[in-house]
């Protein structure tokens, strides 16, 4: 097996205790390459850090999650970008924009999600997206700045069809697919059938969103196999299949 975890965060402090048990255990059962994508900068030394001792293995991005885009957004963002400069940054993000938890800065989410774009494009980054309850919004942001060269990623989709063929349309991205798709009543299994699998790209978005038969307990990247197999399933296809499919797609995005 040699799959890749396109979202994961093993660096935060739910994995405290057996960080590394759990990247060296991910890498034996097959899941080859991670991507640490960021979300504040208080992670950034840790992020770095992964990086260089699984230096085949790990790799991080840098970027303000709109969820802790608060007050200080501006000092945030600057150190986003002093990460970019250093070119160690695997794409910019998580980015984006999320109205579920709390709407209070949305202004600052959609400027901080903009300038971040922008510097996607100068540093010749792909994007890694997030989106929750805000697909108009970031629909609106994409639209006018994406070009021929902007990439990247719709993380955690969960939206309709026509979400995800808008999406398809943009040309240069993906759609991250998790364990949300092995729950039932989720509806995203659906989605999944109708779209083609080479616009998909796997993630576990641990610690969040474990897959069944691991729905409830802290999700690894280890578990990124149940949702290849759920794929496959879906698509009716082997599972090497999935494996080399979305290992392109992956590629096409991340380069790696
Ligand atoms: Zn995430």
């Amino acid at each position: 097996m040699n799959l890749i975890d396109t979202h994961t965060h093993l660096y935060v402090s739910q994995f405290d205790e057996d960080r590394h048990e759990v990247i060296k255990n991910a890498i034996k059962s097959g899941i080859k390459k991670m991507i640490f994508p960021g979300i504040n900068s208080s992670y950034i030394n840790i992020q770095k850090q992964l990086a260089k001792d699984y230096p085949k293995n790990c790799f991080s991005a840098y970027g303000l999650h709109p969820s802790d885009v608060k007050e200080n957004y501006k000092t945030e963002l600057k150190l986003v970008e002093d990460e970019l400069k250093k070119d160690n940054s695997i794409a910019v993000g998580e980015i984006g924009i999320d109205l579920y938890w709390d709407k209070t800065f949305i202004e600052e989410q959609k400027n901080t999600f903009r300038q971040q774009i922008i510097w996607a494009k100068k540093y010749k980054l792909p994007i890694i997206i997030h989106v929750r309850e805000a697909f108009n919004e970031v629909f609106e942001i994409v639209d006018k700045l994406n070009d021929e060269n902007l990439t990247g990623v719709f993380h955690s989709f969960t939206g309709d069809i026509s979400q995800a063929q808008k999406i398809i349309n943009y040309k240069g991205f993906k759609i991250g697919i998790n364990g949300i798709v092995t729950f039932k009543n989720s509806g995203l299994d659906k989605i999944v059938k109708e779209i083609d699998i080479k616009h998909i790209v796997l993630e576990t978005d641990s610690p969040y969103l474990s897959p069944a038969p691991k729905r409830g307990k802290r999700n690894e990247s280890s578990h990124l196999i149940y949702i290849a197999e759920k794929i496959s399933d879906i698509k009716g296809i082997a599972l090497h299949e999935v494996e080399e499919i979305t290992n392109n797609n992956t590629k096409e995005i991340f380069g790696i």
